[in-house]
């Protein structure tokens, strides 16, 4: 049974094939996509690993309100190029991803934690 798509995450367009949960018309859109959320993510790295670690020089400088304002700046890009298509995954499609990757040991710290009494 052919499948009818919202449109291709990256460039809109629609389209019909037999696979479903497809998000990207070709291979060309997907990486496209992907090469937007890595450069982004790679902008997005420093910041966060800051704000984690050096909390009182972050808070200092004021990387939170900077980090939103560089998402605020990807959302109306986005939205002028992409308009009304997401640029990134939906947090339960993030978090799986992760968890099949292997990169999110959620639990384990606290589990670990928890048994050694701290
Ligand atoms: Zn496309």
């Amino acid at each position: 049974m052919t499948t009818v798509h919202k449109g291709c995450l990256e460039c809109g367009k629609l389209w019909n094939d037999r696979k479903a949960g497809r998000e990207f018309c070709c291979t060309t859109c997907r990486l496209a996509f992907n090469n937007r959320r890595m450069k982004r993510g790679a902008e997005m790295y420093d910041l966060f690993r800051a704000m984690r670690r050096e909390r009182d020089q972050a808070k200092l400088l004021g990387l939170w309100a900077e980090m939103c304002r560089l998402e605020l700046r990807w959302q109306q890009e986005d939205q002028e190029q992409r308009p009304n298509r997401r640029s990134y995954m939906p947090p339960r499609k993030a978090l799986a991803n992760l968890r099949e990757s292997g990169r999110l040991p959620i639990g384990d710290v606290v589990a670990k934690n928890i048994r050694a009494g701290r």
